[in-house]
């Protein structure tokens, strides 16, 4: 099952992920200092990031509150009490000469996220733990021929580091943890999961073994920081260790840099000269102890998360599992949808439906075409919202409501004002359509005498030039049957 065949057998994949997620805060983990993106270098920066001598840490309770709601989120155990403790590491962008980090007391273990697999089995990855630390700053070598320069604005940011179980078996089940993480952290705004800004990457590890075997060496992968590259480096890293392994040579336990530009993984560090780090906890912070109650307040304020979403829109307006997933995974897209069935003023499935339909084709091919997010999307929920009703109601076709949504694009009017404007209501009234009906066929003797010897196919005709006669504005459904009623009678 699931397992790779090369000509000397079979073997399995076996991943686990390290996620560094940055925690949504507007203040870093130890010091008040502000953590927006994108600040010029080193404005933000206070003593205790610049580890000015004598300064001490003070915990962002918000940060650790953050972490709580994670945990919660990802069916964690909160560990009442645990500790911060230094891992000691000489590098130009940490000023300290240690990270704060936890180490063997997290605040979390345990753990899990389901997946769909390839098959539609769910999947349980699970989660050995989450700890908080702070992040490093950042060095620059772009900028001057013969010096680096250090920006610290990063250094202190909270993170979170989710490490999962050695759980996963291919590059989809990988990619599908990885997306399904990024929509919980979004759901519980604990963190933007923005991969471009860094602000959640990945180290991957890997290793192969013959199936019912004991696992095999792994390899680390730094510096994967997007979910194509996930999917890039673990193909690499399979080819290269399976090249390996069959020509009788053994994995070294190392850690491995990707190179985006070749697709390809390098030897960074071998475990021979991996770091001691020297964990000890911090004589600066006491433990992280937390109250039975505050925990529970947190859980209290737990959003309604992606399945759980996807479950609602599937039970109560009848989604597809897989148009209720496609809108659920993203926590915008499911709440410009709710918005928009909010504002329809319906509970109706058909209604439901139908919006799920012009979201998922005809919006996000307009997004798609002006590369836009649905945040950025030039229609409102509650237009698109009163589009969808007028289509169901019978006041314009699916047809004029294509020609609608256009203009909706373009001007941000409402549908109900294009349709005034426009003059694109549709006819409902029988008499007006009977009145239209009764002049094509005056105009068309022979064609009526044809379609009455039997030539049926003359119907589609008829409903054609009515339609033309009409602008398109006749309903099709009582055109259909007055035109039946007049012809077959
Ligand atoms: P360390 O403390 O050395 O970093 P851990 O046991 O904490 O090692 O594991 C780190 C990560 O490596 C986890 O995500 C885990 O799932 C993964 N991992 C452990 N063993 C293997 C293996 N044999 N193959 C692939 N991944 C593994
Ligand atoms: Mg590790």
């Amino acid at each position: 099952m699931g397992y790779l065949e090369t000509s000397n057998g079979k073997w399995e994949i076996v991943i686990g992920l390290e996620v560094h997620a940055q925690v949504i805060s507007n203040s870093k983990l130890f010091s008040s200092a502000s953590t927006q993106f994108g600040a010029s270098p080193n404005e933000n920066v206070s003593f205790v990031d610049a580890a000015l001598p004598g300064i001490l840490p003070v915990i962002n309770s918000f940060c650790v509150d953050q972490a709580i709601k994670t945990g919660l989120g990802l069916n964690g155990t909160i560990n009442l009490v645990s500790f911060f403790d230094r891992k000691n590491y000489f590098y130009a962008d940490l000023p300290q000469g240690y990270q704060i980090s936890q180490f063997k007391y997290p605040i979390i273990s345990g753990g899990y996220i389901e997946i769909e697999k390839e098959n539609g089995d769910a999947k349980k990855i699970n989660i050995e733990r989450i700890h908080i630390e702070q992040d490093a700053g950042k060095c620059i070598h772009d900028q001057n021929p013969t010096k680096s320069y250090i920006d610290l604005n990063r250094a202190g940011i909270a993170l979170m580091e989710i490490v999962t179980k050695p759980d996963m078996r291919n590059a989809d089940e990988a990619s599908k943890f990885l997306r399904k993480l990024r929509s919980i952290l979004r759901y519980l705004k604990t963190c933007d999961g923005n991969m471009d800004e860094a602000s959640m990457r990945a180290d991957l590890n890997i290793s192969m073994h013959r199936p019912e075997t004991e696992l095999g060496t792994r390899a680390e992968i730094k510096n994967v920081n997007s979910i194509k590259f996930l999917m890039t480096a673990i193909d690499f890293e399979v080819r290269r260790q399976i090249e390996i392994l069959e020509s009788g040579g053994k994995i070294e336990q190392e850690t491995r840099l990707f190179d985006s530009t070749t697709g390809e993984t390098r030897p960074m560090r071998s475990k021979e000269d991996a770091h001691d780090y020297r964990y000890f906890p911090d004589p600066d912070l006491p433990p992280l102890v937390l109250e039975q109650s505050r925990v529970d307040a947190i859980r209290q304020t737990l959003p309604e998360l992606p399945d759980a979403k996807t479950e609602r829109l599937q039970r109560n307006y009848g989604l597809s599992h897989y148009d209720a997933c496609l809108i659920s995974s993203e926590i915008e897209l499911a709440d410009f949808y709710e918005k928009s069935l909010e504002s329809s003023k319906c509970n109706d499935k058909d209604i439901a439906k139908t919006l799920s339909n012009w979201i998922i084709g005809e919006l996000f091919a307009f997004l798609n075409k002006h590369n836009k997010n649905i945040t950025q999307s030039n229609i409102s929920p509650e237009n698109l919202g009163e589009l969808v009703v007028l289509i169901k109601t019978n006041v314009i076709s699916g047809k004029i409501a294509k020609d609608i949504f256009e203009i909706m694009w373009e001007t941000q009017k409402k549908p109900s004002d294009i349709i005034e404007e426009k003059g694109w209501k549709q006819i409902t009234n029988s008499d007006e359509i009977k009145t239209v009906i009764i002049q094509l066929l005056d105009e068309n003797p022979e064609k009526v005498a044809e379609y009455k010897n039997g030539k049926e196919k003359l119907f589609g005709f008829f409903v054609g030039q009515i339609m033309k006669k009409t602008a398109g504005k006749a309903n099709p459904q009582l055109l259909n049957e007055i035109l039946h009623k007049i012809l077959d009678n």
